[in-house]
């Protein structure tokens, strides 16, 4: 039943309105993530209209779209998203919208998939968490300019220039960071957070990434995960794990409720942006400012 309500509501859509608001000759571009959206952002300047459907602390892998968000894709000109199934709900929405609209760009087509990481939990067979590796994140930039310069040729050199201006600062970010996880020693390069979404940070900076929840938030974790990890968090002397901001805190209470229980201690190293980035307008509203904010509490809280 949900499912043809949606569908009325999809094609009522179709029929019904065209968003004149944003018609200001500027390109209407949707993004799907807050890592996207700010990515687009830097990228297409103010030649652009930016609108993001995820906000911050906005789950990717469970979120559905809301009638206004079927409104929006129909009248963009370009819809920017992750892909990998990151979007697992999206994708069957962009599947159905069809020759109606715009193809939505996939920004991790950019990316050699020999490269990337194995993954069961999702139809792509790929782990989605890309934007963990800086590198991939700087192809996803290529790729948005690349698309941007073709649809809006006019403003091309613009588009290159800002990529350029983007590149550097993901550059500096990328040798900031090195230096940061560099004061940590290497065995004590253990993350645990309450999914996996830092597979690609670990293989990056060589830490061992171990996930309670599985790779998606849509997969629960039982009680013998808990008392598994809590096990492994023992023997391995780890001092601290971590929250995540777009998923429950309250598995990660549970795990170190277990790790109390068994007479040690292990203390929570703070929330990390995982799959979403904080508010907006703050330092870590950027995915720049994100990656540093996540690599310096990790840092401090296992040091
Ligand atoms: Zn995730």
């Amino acid at each position: 039943m949900k499912k043809i309500i949606f569908l009325l509501a999809i094609t009522l859509t179709f029929i019904a309105c065209k968003d004149e608001s944003q018609d200001n000759g500027k390109l209407n571009i949707v993004t799907t993530t807050t890592m996207i959206t700010d990515l687009v952002q830097n990228i297409g300047g103010d030649m652009v209209n930016v609108q993001g459907l995820m906000g911050s602390g906005v789950d990717p892998h469970l979120y559905k779209a809301s009638e206004g968000d079927v409104n929006k894709l129909v009248n963009a000109d370009i819809i920017f998203y992750n892909g990998l199934h990151l979007e697992g709900k999206l994708v069957e929405v962009f599947e159905k919208m069809g020759s109606n609209t715009k193809t939505p760009i996939a920004l991790a087509d950019a990316l050699d998939k020999k490269t990337l990481i194995g993954s069961e939990y999702f139809a792509s067979n790929f782990d989605p968490h890309v934007w963990f590796d800086i590198n991939y994140f700087k192809q996803f930039a290529e790729k948005a300019a690349t698309i941007l310069s073709e649809k809006n040729p006019e403003n091309a050199e613009k588009f290159e220039a800002n990529k350029s201006v983007y590149l550097a600062k993901l550059e500096a970010l990328q040798n900031k960071v090195k230096q940061t996880i560099e004061t940590l020693p290497k065995e004590k390069r253990v993350l645990v957070t309450a999914h996996d979404a830092f597979n690609y940070f670990g293989k990056a900076y060589g830490f061992e990434v171990v996930g309670l929840q599985g790779i998606s938030t849509a997969t629960e974790a039982g009680v013998q995960d808990v008392q598994k990890l809590a096990t492994f968090i023992i023997e391995k002397q780890i001092k601290a794990i971590f929250v995540e901001s777009s998923v429950p805190k309250r598995t990660i209470e549970a795990l170190q409720a277990s790790v109390k229980s068994k007479g040690h201690d292990v203390k929570i190293g703070g929330t990390l942006y995982s799959d979403a980035l904080g508010s907006a307008g703050t330092v870590e509203g950027t995915y720049i400012g994100m990656f540093e904010y996540n690599v310096n509490t990790i840092v401090n809280a296992l040091k």
